[in-house]
């Protein structure tokens, strides 16, 4: 994906343009009613709270961190609008905040004796656990994001580990939302890679949901499809100039993730954002991949390995003819619910064989269910080739843009085995019902074949020798 030849943009310029797309989108959003955004848009945040939430007091949730990056500039916009605010709630977070449910706990105890409402100042996390604490408190909050990290600021729902797994816990999206280019083009590079990496994978996210709407499963709403696809190749594009933390740059990576939060929120799933390279990021996330490191490996860094995994994938599943499927022998091995979910107990143990059992038998299809389906593939098949590859790019292009950003494009940079990698094509497919092209190959039978296929010589990771050991 080249640059494009023209000279960018004034960050002024661009972000006004961003802003106007972003307020556009914010029609249909249910539950966040003011966005703002731009190079210092903090200094705005006194008049957003006080239009949202007239006459009620603020306090900020803040780690030590973000709170020396933008507690002041907050409160002073805060206080300067004629909002009461509260002494800040700093969470201890040495080295980082930790997205957990004794965090949230914390949290909604410092909050319950407070009549205030909640101002996150932080990225994923703070903004995570604040989302969950209000929920719980049936408050509504605000967040000022301070890094283009992920694209949950706009979304409902925050990603926490309860009962050893991480889970999406229920919780309304903030009502308003900040985003100041200015702060987060100061936050380090690498929570910008983070960001990045969470929307790269919305390219092969859109062709699972291509699969989904041709077989009938899933369609296609074209508005919310144009949120997050719409300004999705031109974000991408400037990998390197997003690195370097130019701010015009970051402009198209924040809007893309505001906007990407956005299409979930109106779409009230997470479909439109998150495909197969989401799932791999999942089962590693609920397998504690990283957790413990410092800092803790990152959603988006995950998720980008899984945007390469899953376009490599597509490339090898659209050189297949499918329009010879043989539905009656595919038919005629698929396996009953009960032999199913025997697979499931032999990739699974606790705690994440109950949910991963769940999901699968929420999905399964019977005989003459996967017949229908099967048969639809089959004559559907050029055209779900030709929207497919019109809507991929290479999995080597994926890779080469992710080490420009500084993000992760290969397993062994964050520590998994090539064994424990290679089974991840499998045992992704079981941890969520979501239909993906994992399914596809499930239900054709071709799974195995196909993925061992990546890994020979002159595969996407067999070209590597430290992915093709076993
Ligand atoms: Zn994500």
């Amino acid at each position: 994906m080249p640059e494009r030849a023209t000279a960018p943009a004034s960050t002024a310029a661009t972000s006004a343009l961003a802003a106007a797309r972003l307020a556009a989108a914010m029609r249909d959003a249910t539950d966040t009613r003011d966005l703002r955004f731009g190079p210092g848009a903090v200094s705005q945040t006194g008049a957003m709270f006080a239009g949202l939430f007239p006459g009620r007091a603020a306090v900020v949730v803040a780690d030590e961190h973000t709170w020396a990056v933008a507690g002041a500039a907050v409160t002073a916009a805060l206080t300067g609008a004629g909002v009461e605010v509260l002494a800040p709630v700093l969470l201890a977070g040495r080295p980082v905040v930790h997205a957990d449910y004794d965090t949230v706990t914390t949290l909604r105890v410092a909050l319950e004796p407070l009549d205030a409402v909640a101002v996150a100042v932080g990225s994923g996390t703070l903004n995570d656990v604040t989302k969950r604490a209000s929920a719980e408190l049936d408050r509504p909050y605000a967040c000022v994001g301070t890094a283009a990290s992920m694209d949950g600021y706009t979304a409902f729902g925050s990603a926490i580990t309860k009962d050893a797994f991480k889970q999406t816990l229920a919780g309304p999206a903030p009502r308003g939302v900040l985003a100041d280019l200015t702060v987060m083009a100061g936050a380090p590079a690498r929570m910008s890679a983070y960001g990045y990496g969470d929307l790269i994978e919305k390219i092969p996210a859109g062709a699972d949901w291509i699969l989904a709407d041709e077989l009938g499963i899933e369609p296609i709403d074209e508005d919310v499809w144009m949120l997050v696809q719409g300004p999705l190749r031109e974000a991408l594009a400037p990998a390197a100039r997003i690195r370097a933390g130019d701010e015009a740059a970051l402009t198209g990576l924040v809007e893309g993730l505001l906007m990407s939060g956005l299409a979930m929120q109106v779409h009230k799933s997470s479909r439109p954002a998150s495909g197969a390279g989401h799932h791999f990021s999942h089962l590693w996330e609920m397998e504690g991949l990283g957790a413990d490191d410092d800092p803790p490996l990152s959603h988006g860094f995950k998720v980008g390995l899984g945007a390469v995994s899953i376009a490599a994938l597509y490339e090898r599943v659209l050189e297949e003819d499918l329009t010879t499927l043989d539905v009656d022998e595919c038919v005629a091995r698929w396996p009953s619910r009960e032999a199913m979910a025997e697979r499931v107990r032999a990739d699974f143990a606790e705690p994440l064989l109950t949910p991963a059992l769940a999901a699968v038998l929420r999905k399964y299809v019977t005989a003459a269910e996967l017949r229908a389906r099967l048969t639809r593939l089959r004559d559907r098949w050029p055209v779900i080739v030709e929207r497919c590859r019109a809507q991929l790019l290479p999995a080597a292009d994926l890779a080469r843009l992710l080490d420009e950003v500084g993000a992760v494009s290969h397993p062994a940079q964050i520590g998994l085995s090539p064994h424990a990698f290679r089974a991840t094509y499998r045992r992704a497919q079981m941890i969520r019902d979501r239909y993906t092209v994992l399914d596809l190959l499930t239900e054709t039978g071709r799974l195995g074949p196909v993925v061992d296929r990546l890994f020979e010589p002159d595969g996407h990771w067999g070209r590597d020798r430290t992915t093709t050991g076993e």
